[in-house]
């Protein structure tokens, strides 16, 4: 498990993780210390002849040129005081150094796993859950600082001084010594075989219950008028409520289970005095008291620790699949490519022999394809349901990586390398425009930042894609807010405004997926001319549109019908 800790911590961070190993081991030595001074302090009133004995007590007490007993108990325990607060602020100021660790690794990781998860394509993102992918970017990095991080920092903290303590004391006085490991160790144990495995499932079934109550809440939402209309509402509400209910009954067992710690340490305490007692009996009268007084002195600072070491370890048993989680991370370079070159296309565009297929052991969706498209054509790519037109698609946008075959612009190859570039220079339209929970304008100019939006090209393309009425009809125009929370559009609108997008970067290239699909006639007939029109304006822009149904093509000159393999 440690191994794979170390592993998850980035390399950039190790050095700082060195730090603030120190400084876990700095503020354990000191804690030690801040206990370690009260032994004197009960000495000096318990058994200050024993305390005399000591040469070094002479000598300090001849130092201050102490007068009297009472004197050099004043001194002493003034100083002891002065000790602890220095020792508890130097231990603030150390504390700082895990803090700003453990938050800065939270945020490291999350960003991290955001941009694995988005580098590893259209393929992966498309197979999995976006909730839960967004679920992991966001709480589960969370809880592995919190919950495995924080922990496991406190656990070697406390277990220092625990140690420490124990040695002294051993040395010092091997009575109290074996009467707090007779009571701690076997309570501590038992407890912890008790909770471990049973810990860990918890965690790993919270994980579940969370995930379900994610999605049952993200699907409602987001397919609404779906679930409304065929009445699954109370289908998702009862999957939702069965997992609230493992969640909470999980929760109440895991909330009993950390109270028991308390419980175990103050029992362990009690049966520790009582046999102390009962030892007691046999013992001088004198050390009795300073046994005694040692045991509590212990105790009192042991009880919270081997509390906290306990609390930790039960965090980190029901945080332990955040550790698989997070291992997945790629170790490739987690930078964002954002070049502004591009690729252009001045003269063709050559897909040679392409083959796909989505997994090793699924049949070809593509066999062996070839197509020719030059610069300024419109071609139309038409073929049924299934046929493998948006692969195809695709795998033209770089999205895909054909299994066999390349495609080359003006003899560029295509590939991870260039494919950012090529992308640059595309403008893509799909059958339903992803909006944006933002402004219109923020919207046709996605991917610039506010301040860089060039408002003449917006009103351009505003033109071009036939959409000047619908930003007159808009409460504000172009800064009217439009997405998820804003104002309704129709189909026809979301689609035109999905092409005044594809045009607002001058691309060399425009690529139509079902664009106008869902539409009805009239609609499709008006956005075809739109198309057709800004085509004849625009004679070098080449034109790529995949449709199932001919009448979505009519713009183009050339049609290539793709079959179903
Ligand atoms: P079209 O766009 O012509 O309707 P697609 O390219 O979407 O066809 O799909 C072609 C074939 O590939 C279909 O059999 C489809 O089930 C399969 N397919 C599409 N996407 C995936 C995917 N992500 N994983 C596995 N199979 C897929």
């Amino acid at each position: 498990m440690f191994r794979k800790i170390v592993n998850i911590i980035p390399k950039d961070f190790h050095p700082r993780a060195l730090v603030v190993a120190i400084t876990v081991l700095l503020r354990a030595i000191l804690n030690f210390f801040g206990i370690a001074m009260l032994v004197p302090l009960l000495m000096l009133i318990l058994d200050f002849e024993a305390l005399q004995a000591n040469p070094i007590v002479t000598e300090v007490y001849n130092l201050l040129g102490c007068k009297s007993h009472s004197q050099f108990v004043i001194i002493s325990a003034v100083a002891i005081v002065c000790f602890i607060a220095l020792k508890n602020a130097t231990n603030l100021w150390l504390y700082n150094f895990e803090r700003n660790f453990t938050y800065d690794l939270y945020g490291h990781l999350s960003r991290k796993l955001y941009i694995d998860y988005y580098h590893r394509g259209l393929l992966y993102v498309a197979d999995h859950n976006s909730t839960e992918l967004s679920r992991n970017v966001n709480f589960v990095c969370l809880n592995f600082v919190i919950g495995i991080l924080k922990p496991s920092m406190a656990i070697v903290g406390e277990i220092i001084p625990f140690a420490l303590i124990i040695i002294a004391i051993i040395f010092y006085d091997p009575t109290a010594s074996i009467l707090l490991a007779l009571t701690f160790v076997p309570a501590v144990w038992i407890y912890y075989s008790f909770v471990k495995e049973r810990l860990h499932r918890y965690g790993q079934q919270e994980n579940q219950a969370q995930r379900e109550k994610f999605r049952n809440v993200a699907e409602s939402f987001r397919g609404y008028v779906d679930v409304e209309i065929s009445n699954a509402f109370p289908q998702i509400i009862s999957a939702f409520d069965n997992a609230t209910d493992r969640l909470v009954t999980l929760r109440k067992r895991d909330a009993t289970l950390s109270t028991i710690p308390q419980g175990i340490t103050e029992t362990s305490l009690a049966a520790g005095m009582a046999a102390l007692i009962i030892v007691g009996a046999f013992m001088p009268e004198r050390k009795i008291g300073l046994v005694f007084g040692l045991f509590a002195v212990a105790a009192v600072r042991l009880l919270p620790s081997i509390r906290n070491i306990l609390t930790s370890l039960t965090a980190i048993r029901y945080n332990l699949h955040t550790i698989d989680t997070l291992s997945e991370i790629k170790s490739q370079s987690h930078s964002v490519e954002d070049t502004q070159q591009r690729i252009h296309l001045r003269k063709q565009m050559e897909i040679r022999n392409i083959s796909f297929r989505y997994s090793e052991n699924a049949s070809n969706v593509l066999n062996d394809f070839s197509l020719t498209i030059k610069q300024g054509a419109r071609v139309g790519i038409r073929g049924v349901s299934g046929a493998g037109k948006s692969t195809l698609m695709n795998i033209m946008l770089g999205l895909y990586t054909p299994c066999k075959g390349e495609i080359l612009i003006d003899g560029v190859k295509l590939d991870h390398s260039t494919r950012r570039m090529w992308q640059n220079n595309i403008g893509y339209v799909p059958q339903n425009v992803f909006l944006l929970d933002s402004t219109l304008i923020e919207n046709i100019a996605l991917g610039v930042d506010s301040d860089q939006i060039d408002y003449d090209r917006v009103m351009e393309v505003v033109e071009m894609a036939s959409l000047k009425e619908f930003v007159e009809r808009l409460p504000d125009g172009l800064n009217s807010h439009i997405g998820e929370a804003g104002c309704r559009v129709s189909g026809g609108e979301r689609q035109r405004i999905g092409i005044a997008r594809a045009l607002y970067k001058r691309p060399d290239i425009l690529f139509f997926d079902e664009a106008t699909s869902s539409l009805d006639r009239t609609t499709e007939q008006s956005i075809n001319s739109s198309i057709a029109e800004l085509s004849a304006q625009n004679s070098t822009i080449t034109i790529v549109a995949i449709a199932h149904r001919e009448s979505s093509l009519e713009y183009c000159d050339q049609i290539i019908n793709i079959e179903r393999l």
